[in-house]
């Protein structure tokens, strides 16, 4: 009989959500959750900004996806996409060294968001998208929530709320 215990799964996620000051503003958001704090405790979390990986500062200006060219422009019309494209790669890589298939991602950033990104306008509307970091990861057959998503990755690891 094999009595090997399966290896627990593994989780990418945003460096903002631990509290890490990676955030284009500096402005610290951290993701008060049990689950993460539990994860956390467990080893399971593996952290990474894909944009503070690539080199851009913080605070850095914000970037949005323009819905005609694809590129990642900031709001002072710098072409940021190799920077953008360099931290996805970033992260898959982190993926790929540590055996990763679910990663934690904040919703609407132009790196991280897998429902919604902001439309390129910085008009502060919303549309449906992925951020480059989201659409490579995927295209690598791993798995992308977002904080609204959380209880639906403790599922699928099989791993409940510990407050429930
Ligand atoms: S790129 Fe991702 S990890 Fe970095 S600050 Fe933005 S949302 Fe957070």
């Amino acid at each position: 009989m094999n009595l090997k215990k399966k290896p627990i799964d593994k989780i990418l996620i945003s460096a903002c959500f631990l509290g890490k000051r990676v955030r284009y503003n500096g402005i610290v958001q951290t993701l008060e959750s049990k689950l993460l704090q539990q994860w956390q405790a467990e080893g399971r979390l593996f952290s990474i900004c894909p944009e503070v990986i690539s080199g851009l500062p913080v605070p850095r200006p914000p970037a949005e996806i323009n819905q005609l060219t694809k590129k990642v422009i900031t709001i002072e019309f710098i072409d940021v996409t190799s920077q953008f494209a360099n931290g996805a790669n970033q992260a898959l890589l982190l993926c790929q060294q540590h055996n990763i298939q679910f990663a934690l991602l904040k919703e609407s950033s132009p790196s991280c968001g897998s429902n919604t990104i902001y439309d390129g306008t910085f008009s502060q509307k919303k549309i449906a998208g992925e951020g480059l970091t989201t659409q490579l990861l995927r295209q690598h057959g791993i798995k992308v929530f977002c904080e609204d998503s959380i209880e639906e990755l403790a599922e699928l690891i099989n791993c409940s709320d510990p407050t429930s």
